[in-house]
């Protein structure tokens, strides 16, 4: 499947977040494979966490386009399964199990990245309806998503990380603005996302007005410990592995080291997947596997050698490297996380 979508749709590097074909996640939703492990109830395939890890595995390492679907089946999905109510169930999850909806995340903002608390786009009641204003920034999939996964401010009172709720916004509601920004690898993919008078039904919260913190710490333990954050850039070590000298013991050391790796990053996730993993642990998941992605980029790079400074599909992915540590959260957050709230360490 992943060797003929890639035939079929061409290979992108970084393939969950860059790989765009609402086509191939029409295909992998009539086949079941969107919401593989949700439970039937929900439409979901109710099948074992693992088998999600295999697939998204073998999609991801051979670049297969899954980034229309991968954030709402990742993410959204389970959410809204977990914080939605009923009537949101019914209205969203359909479209995300056929693959025809594409969800965007709004949370980090210009002065609002690792400390989300601070974040300052509002949503102000009025009547029946929130009005909401301020800006969003690096949205992956801002200028595509039909809708966006808004985390934004609904009340000033109280501590900082208690007002803040999570609203779904259709992205054609009028006073949304989306500006895609170019990427040093030329990606368009994530944008600056304004919001002026955008007015929206009350009912378009998610779970509890000012919960939103626990809420989002949920998602990201989705978003942190999965095998998207360890396979990013397989495609390119395979492109590598091909290449490399391996007569040369220092080029069989590196390929050595990075499999161990890539092995003990499998293992970390299999128990994120599993529940096996402590609460939070997924920081230090997340924080061992993309930097094993970044070992992977350096190695890609040393293998190419000077070709590694034209521009071509490698390069470009190459240029992706620094992101890897920082989407979802920086490798020195992470650390923190582990460091305070899983080993309890003093600040
Ligand atoms: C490819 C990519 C895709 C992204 N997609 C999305 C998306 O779809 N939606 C979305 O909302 N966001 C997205 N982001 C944004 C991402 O979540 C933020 O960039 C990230 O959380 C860091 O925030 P920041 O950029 O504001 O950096 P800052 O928080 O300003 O951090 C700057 C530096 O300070 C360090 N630092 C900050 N606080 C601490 C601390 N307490 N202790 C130690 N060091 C600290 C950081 O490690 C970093 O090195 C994306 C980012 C990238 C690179």
């Amino acid at each position: 499947m992943a060797a003929k979508a890639v035939e079929k749709y061409g290979r992108a590097n970084d393939s969950w977040i860059n790989g765009w074909s609402k086509d191939f996640a029409a295909e992998l939703g009539a086949r079941g494979w969107i919401g593989l492990t949700w439970p039937k109830e929900f439409g979901g395939g109710g099948r074992p966490a693992i088998d999600r890890l295999i697939i998204g595995e073998e999609l991801i390492s051979a670049g297969a386009p899954i980034g229309s679907m991968w954030f709402a089946d990742r993410q959204m999905g389970p959410t809204l399964i977990t914080y939605g109510r009923p009537d949101q169930q019914a209205e969203y999850l359909p479209a995300i199990l056929a693959g025809q909806s594409v969800w965007c995340i709004g949370m980090s903002e210009p002065n609002s990245g690792s400390d989300l608390a601070s974040l300052k786009t509002q949503a102000v009641r009025d009547g029946d309806e929130w009005v909401i204003n301020g800006q969003k920034i690096w949205t992956s999939f801002g200028a595509v998503a039909d809708y966006c996964y808004l985390i934004c401010r609904t009340t000033t009172e109280g501590p900082p990380h208690a007002g803040i709720s999570e609203i779904i916004v259709p992205m054609n509601t009028p006073g949304i603005e989306v500006r895609p920004i170019k990427d040093m690898t030329t990606n368009r993919h994530f944008c600056e996302v304004f919001f002026t008078d955008v007015r929206l039904p009350i009912v378009n919260l998610v779970g509890v007005e000012g919960n939103a913190f626990k809420q989002t710490m949920r998602q990201l333990e989705h978003e942190r410990g999965g095998i998207d954050r360890l396979v990013s850039n397989h495609a390119l070590y395979k492109v590598a592995l091909e290449r490399a000298d391996r007569s040369d013991p220092r080029v069989r050391q590196q390929i050595a080291r990075l499999e161990e790796k890539y092995r003990i990053g499998r293992i970390l996730v299999i128990r994120e997947v599993l529940h096996q993993a402590p609460a939070g642990f997924s920081a230090a998941t997340k924080c061992f596997c993309t930097e094993h992605e970044w070992d992977v980029a350096q190695f890609v790079s040393q293998v190419l050698g000077p070709e590694a400074t034209l521009w071509n599909q490698v390069t470009q992915g190459l240029a992706y490297a620094p992101g890897y540590t920082i989407m979802g959260g920086t490798s020195n957050v992470m650390r923190n996380i582990l460091g305070e709230r899983v080993l309890g360490l003093p600040r």
